[in-house]
């Protein structure tokens, strides 16, 4: 093989979330990551049904390329097909981008230190230099990963702008690509599609066309191109993300830190010591990206970002801005061929509740039951709905009941038996629950909305409870939701930690 220079560090990917979880012996599902700079949920197009098609097909070569994907992918970015490379990633079109412009002899110019390090590893591997001794190219991540900043566009040509982050800063140097400015972009991040690898550049015609033909054949599979084609029928709105990171920014400031200023979903912190930082935090479940100076993570959504406020301010030895969650906690992720459920609870919050599953009445029982159980509970799911609101209703109960089941661990201390008596106007809701761990339902609503006895049967068997509900009423939302109530009730009696036995006298439950 050709030899690399003396100093080439190859890129360096963080440890997988199984190797992080068992050198701190949790549960990988504990394990949040903050490290990735990519949302906390992947698109919501992507989902099995999205893949389907190009899944009955997987035997063949998309032969012809993905033209509707470069056609979307055009109108985006609001240019013509004719201007877009495609890649598997950012990373693949840094790769052609130092290898078609540079090679040995050559010096390519990177703008910011620090910077993206794939920059440095592409020129090494096109055989050329690091310098700024006549450069044949420059790079330039723009926002900066990993600052944040949105800094000038520098005046060199040819310049290659890696906008991995662009959706965040809403800024875009597109309108130069005739300018001698090669565009990178990814759907990695604000589309949530990581894992998918797909990535396209922006250049005039000549240069795209240059580039294609220097691209390897077919870079993105005929699955990960239909993620992408979905993505782009409804583009992501990130601000929401925008918004949670300006406020993990003040609550940060509130802990005595300084945030640099981010036009992206991160923050880079400057802290002393970051290396014992993240070690403390990585003890928590929470990884964020260590670097010499400070640490650097992603916003994911206010209870994530609670929990990692919540640590920091723990291992900097600083009052908590935020409340805590308590110990009794867990988190599930269920995928089937339906659904995908994540659900996060706490047995021990302050009934901090956000449903959104899509099936809105069935969130707004579900809400009931945690806010009367005093539960901080997350269920978000992405389903099938065009089918009805049966699988996602089924899967957010059993959902539930899994990481209720999963919080209880090996229920010791618990008061185990809970019940409630609930009125609502028309409607008399009775509800009696044994925590010992045997599964049981029967659940009697005189009138139905639809599932909500099938619901309550669902939470019943994944949480290995003992469920007797009664209700009755003349309006059927009215005897659901009472019903939900007082299951909720009578959760936060059986759940309530009251010694540290086991509460059975046969010693085990
Ligand atoms: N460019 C920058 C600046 C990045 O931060 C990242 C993600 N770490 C990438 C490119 C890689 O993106 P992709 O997943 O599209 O290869």
């Amino acid at each position: 093989m050709r030899t690399l220079p003396a100093a080439f560090a190859a890129y360096k990917w963080a440890p997988s979330t199984e190797e992080l979880a068992r050198r701190v012996g949790l549960d990988p599902v504990d394990i949040v990551r903050f490290d990735g700079n990519v949302p906390a949920s992947p698109a919501a197009s992507a989902r099995p049904a999205t893949v389907a098609a190009a899944l009955a097909r997987v035997n063949e070569y998309a032969h012809g390329g993905y033209p509707e994907l470069v056609r979307a992918i055009a109108d985006y970015a609001g240019v013509e097909p004719e201007n877009i490379v495609l890649g598997a990633g950012a990373d693949d079109l840094i790769l052609l981008c130092a290898r078609a412009f540079a090679g040995p002899g050559d010096q390519a110019a990177i703008a910011d230190e620090p910077t993206y390090p794939l920059f440095a590893v592409a020129v090494a591997l096109a055989g050329a230099e690091v310098g700024t001794d006549d450069p044949v190219v420059t790079f330039c991540c723009r926002p900066n990963n990993p600052t944040g900043a949105l800094d000038p566009l520098p005046a060199a040509r040819p310049l290659v702008v890696d906008e991995a982050y662009w959706e965040y800063a809403g800024e875009t140097a597109a309108g130069l690509i005739n300018d001698g400015v090669i565009v990178l972009r990814t759907f990695s991040k604000a589309f949530g599609l990581a894992g998918a690898r797909v990535g396209y550049a922006l250049a005039d015609t000549e240069t795209a066309a240059e580039l294609n033909r220097r691209q390897a054949p077919q870079q993105v599979s005929a699955i990960s191109a239909a993620l992408a084609l979905a993505g782009l029928a409804d583009p992501p709105d990130v601000k929401d993300q925008i918004e949670e990171r300006d406020r993990t920014a003040r609550a940060l400031r509130a802990l005595g830190l300084e945030p640099l200023p981010s036009r992206t979903n991160f923050l880079f912190v400057p802290v002393d010591e970051p290396e014992k930082v993240g070690e403390a935090l990585l003890l928590r479940g929470l990884v964020v990206r260590v670097f010499p100076n400070g640490i650097r993570f992603n916003v994911r959504d206010r209870e994530d970002d609670d929990l990692l406020l919540e640590g920091l301010a723990r291992v900097l030895d600083r009052p908590a801005p935020v409340a805590s969650a308590g110990t009794r906690k867990t988190r599930v992720l269920r995928a089937t061929a339906e659904t995908r459920i994540r659900v996060r609870l706490s047995l021990d919050g302050a009934s901090r509740v956000r449903i959104s599953t899509g099936a809105g009445l069935y969130d707004h029982l579900l809400e009931q039951l945690a806010f009367h159980a005093g539960f901080d509970l997350v269920l978000e799911a992405v389903g099938d709905l065009e089918t009805g609101p049966h699988h996602t209703v089924e899967d957010a109960a059993l959902t539930l009941g899994e990481a209720l089941d999963r919080a209880l661990g090996d229920r010791r201390g618990i008061a185990r038996y809970g019940d409630a008596v609930v009125p609502m106007d028309d409607a008399l809701a009775r509800a009696s629950i044994d925590l010992g761990g045997r599964a049981w339902a029967d659940v009697r609503l005189e009138r139905e909305p639809g599932l909500a006895q099938h619901a309550l049967q669902s939470l019943a068997q994944a949480g290995r409870l003992a469920l007797h509900v009664e209700s009755t009423g003349s309006d059927e939302h009215h005897v659901a939701e009472a019903a939900f109530k007082a299951v909720g009730r009578a959760l936060r009696t059986a759940v309530r930690a009251e010694s540290t036995g086991i509460p059975s006298t046969k010693g085990v439950l």
